[in-house]
């Protein structure tokens, strides 16, 4: 009998998650019911996000029951079906979970095709969600203009890699990164053509934004909350736009992200602070993906992939995104 391997939590985790909060379970490989299709999962997109679904707390999606699959996106390939909708040899995109098989449609929630010729490590990063949220964030929320001093946090990481580039796209004078290492910051401003790039964990925060952004910053794009999110408060300038997109500091933190003390400039700099999620622009990701896949094709997205091999490392996977082991993108290979 073949075998299918699917990881569960175990147990909540209460700060950064460990093996303890995860369990490795072996079943028989499901069978497709009436109108429905197997699914072998291919890749999984590991996000920030998952470590929040853990928590036993309201958020914009319910918490992962313990005992439940660990909730992720992924790539799954058609492997039989009794359904007219999917093929064997589809190549799917929709909520595999962190196991082998997914069953898809009939009962089960529907999966969509993939963009055709886009492969599958683009379809999870730049081309995917990822790319969506740099695009949405930046350019609906942030409402980017030719002119402005950019910043954006995790820049190194997927989602801000991809903003600091869009920024530049879209006119921006002065585009500047922070991230948690040297070798980051060399990748930004040689590879990515971003202007300058700060190491939170060895510069002054505040002084090198005043250093690299001297008449403030017009629009600041928020992954990681907390004391980075304050610096930039107290750096805005005149009507400057704070875009909300994740406050990763605060993920493994009951308490959450530090709190902030410079919002009262947003008062003083007529400044507009908004969060979002990308779920609610999804209907908008044709329009997107269009102009994204000509600035791919011409070279003026660069981006980066990490795959690590094997559905028994989608733990450490998720952890590097937390201990910055990652630039770019970071996908499970099943
Ligand atoms: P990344 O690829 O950016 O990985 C996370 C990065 O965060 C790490 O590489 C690390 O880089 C950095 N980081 C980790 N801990 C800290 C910390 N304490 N302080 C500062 N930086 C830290 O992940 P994603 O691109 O997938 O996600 C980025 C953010 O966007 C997350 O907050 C995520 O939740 C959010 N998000 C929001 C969406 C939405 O709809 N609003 C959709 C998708 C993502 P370093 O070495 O620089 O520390």
């Amino acid at each position: 009998m073949e075998v299918s391997r699917r990881i569960v939590l175990a147990q909540r985790p209460s700060g950064a998650v460990d093996e303890k909060n995860v369990r490795l379970e072996e079943m028989p490989v499901p069978e497709p019911g009436p109108n429905q299709a197997l699914g072998r999962v291919r890749f999984l997109s590991i996000d920030p996000t998952i470590r929040t679904w853990m928590n036993d707390a309201p958020g914009y999606l319910p918490p992962i029951g313990v005992g439940e699959v660990i909730r992720s996106s992924g790539i799954a390939e058609v492997i039989s079906s009794n359904s007219d909708r999917y093929k064997v040899g589809d190549m799917l995109f929709g909520m595999t979970g962190w196991q082998d098989h997914v069953l898809i449609g009939g009962d089960a929630p529907d999966m969509q095709p993939l963009p055709p010729g886009v492969p599958p490590t683009l379809a999870l990063s730049v081309f995917g969600v990822t790319g969506l949220t740099a695009y949405f964030g930046l350019i609906e929320i942030g409402r980017i203009k030719a002119g402005d001093t950019v910043v954006v946090s995790g820049a190194a990481g997927a989602t801000g890699s991809v903003v600091g580039q869009i920024a530049r796209i879209k006119g921006a004078s002065t585009v500047v990164g922070i991230a948690g290492t040297a070798e980051k910051c060399a990748w930004l401003v040689d590879e990515l053509g971003f202007d300058a790039a700060i190491n939170y964990k060895l510069d002054n925060v505040p002084a090198r934004l005043r250093e690299t952004c001297p008449d403030g910053i017009d629009l600041y794009f928020d992954n990681v909350g907390g004391a980075i999110l304050d610096a930039c408060l107290g750096r805005l300038a005149k009507h400057g736009r704070v875009v909300l997109c994740g406050a990763i500091s605060g993920y493994n933190d009951p308490a959450g992200p530090a709190p902030v003390k410079n919002y009262g400039n947003l008062i003083v700099r007529r400044g507009r602070m908004e969060g979002f999620i990308i779920l609610d622009h999804l209907d908008q990701a044709a329009r997107a993906q269009g102009e994204m896949v000509d600035w791919i094709a011409e070279g003026r997205i660069k981006h980066a992939e990490q795959v690590v091999d094997g559905l028994e490392h989608a733990l450490d996977a998720l952890t590097m995104l937390f201990t910055g082991g990652n630039t770019g993108k970071v996908i499970v290979r099943l």
